[in-house]
Formats: structure tokens, C-alpha cells, sequence
């Protein structure tokens, strides 16, 4: 039962994308969906596996590294990492991932940029920056990212390939389409004070993906609308 109803959930909120794309003159090939799936159970996961989602992204690396030895028979996933990563954990999570979307200071892009030394294939990462001036959100606060440029342009080892931003638990579309607006200026400033092609733009949850597709999103991050009517 649970196994149809996510991927009639997948399935629309796919379609969700796709529209929210095409509204807005965007290819809808051009946006991926990150399937949230902290604190779901490993057999919601493997439903979501098979009804095809390809990209699944998890907020702790612990349950992180739980989940992908749990699903190592299921079909192959790239998982990405959207929370906090503490940089004692960085070792273990690099070979897992695809991405990490959460970097948040300097000081942690630095410490990841030197583990990378050692890694064979390490992920590529964005940077979180906070648009909503919210003080309990991690990352740059708003465009101070700017005065980081030079710093950002020197990391050599790990690819920078865009920046993430949160608009705020529990608000809307219309509420939060103001940060995602603001996250795609700023990465546009970014752009051209470091050279760097910075495609990705890591924006919209379950409550604003639309909004955020429309604003310029490459990945969308979305949760609880994948399991709607499903237990945890
Ligand atoms: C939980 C979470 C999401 C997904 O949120 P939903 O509202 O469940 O879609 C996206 N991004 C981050 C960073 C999260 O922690």
C-alpha cells in the first residue's frame, strides 16, 4: 500500500516540477529532485528507489551512512548530504556522496577542501547561504558571501558548483520566493567576482519547490510531500 502511494507521490510531485518549469521557460531536465528522506524508515526509501527516484538526499550523516549500507541491493542511488556536516565526519561521508549542499563557513569549505587531498572522487558542494535573515540558520549570512570570494576562488581540490539557501520552515511559495530570488542574485555577483561557473542552485522544499523552480532551482530538495499519507 505504502509502495503505491509514494510513487503516485513521486510521480506528482515530478509533475509539479515539470510545470513549474515549463511556466517559466525552463527545460524540465534541467532540475533534479532530491528526495528527502530523514527519518524514514529504509523500506520507505527502497519505494522511493524503485519507483525511480535517483537522487536521495539525507540531513545527519550518521543516518546517512545507515541508510546507504541498508540499500546496498536496491538500485543504484546518488545520495547527497543537505545538512550540517561536521568536518570529523567529512572522511566517512565523502565516498558515499554525490553532494554536499550544506557547507556553511569558510573554515568548513577549507578543512573539506584539504580531505579532498585524499579522496579519490570527492562530492561536490554548494554553500549555504542564509537569505531570510533568520539568525538561527547556519551559513553566509546574505551577500557577506561576496567578501569570501577570493577565498572561494583559491579552494582547488573540491568543485564549488553552487549555492543553497533555506527560505524558512512552514512558509509558503509566495513567502519565500523573495530568498530565492535573492540566492540567485547572489550567485550571480559570486559568479563574477570568482570566475567560477557556479551552475547549481540548491532552493525549495516540499511547502515552495514551485516557486523556486520558477526563481531558477536546479535541485529541489523535497521531503514530506513525497510521503503524504504515509506513517514514518
Ligand atoms: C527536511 C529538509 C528538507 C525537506 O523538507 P520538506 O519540507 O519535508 O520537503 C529540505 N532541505 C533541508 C535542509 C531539510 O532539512
Amino acid at each position: 500500500m505504502n509502495s503505491a502511494r509514494i510513487r503516485d507521490n513521486l510521480l506528482a510531485v515530478r509533475e509539479r516540477i515539470a510545470a513549474a518549469a515549463r511556466r517559466s521557460g525552463r527545460d524540465p531536465s534541467a532540475v533534479t529532485l532530491v528526495a528527502v528522506t530523514k527519518k524514514r524508515p529504509v523500506e520507505q526509501v527502497r519505494a522511493l528507489i524503485e519507483a525511480g527516484a535517483a537522487d536521495l538526499g539525507e540531513n545527519y550523516p550518521q543516518e546517512l551512512w545507515e541508510k546507504v549500507e541498508a540499500l546496498a541491493d536496491a538500485p543504484p542511488a546518488r545520495w547527497h548530504l543537505i545538512g550540517h556536516l561536521q568536518g570529523n565526519k567529512a572522511k566517512r561521508t565523502f565516498p558515499l556522496v554525490r553532494m554536499i549542499h550544506a557547507v556553511d563557513s569558510l573554515k568548513l569549505l577549507r578543512t573539506l577542501d584539504e580531505m579532498a587531498a585524499d579522496a579519490p572522487n570527492p562530492p561536490e558542494v554548494c554553500l549555504q547561504v542564509n537569505t531570510s535573515a533568520e539568525e538561527a540558520k547556519h551559513g553566509w549570512k546574505d551577500a557577506s558571501i561576496i567578501d569570501d570570494a577570493g577565498a572561494i576562488a583559491e579552494i582547488s581540490r573540491i568543485r564549488v558548483v553552487g549555492l543553497m539557501t533555506m527560505a524558512g520552515w512552514g512558509t509558503d511559495a509566495e513567502t519565500a520566493r523573495p530568498s530565492f530570488v535573492r540566492l540567485r542574485a547572489i550567485r550571480d555577483a559570486l559568479r563574477r567576482q570568482t570566475g567560477l561557473a557556479l551552475p547549481h542552485l540548491s532552493m525549495g522544499m516540499s511547502n515552495d519547490f514551485e516557486a523556486a523552480v520558477e526563481e531558477g532551482a536546479t535541485l529541489v530538495r523535497v521531503g514530506s510531500a513525497l510521503f503524504d499519507g504515509v506513517e514514518p
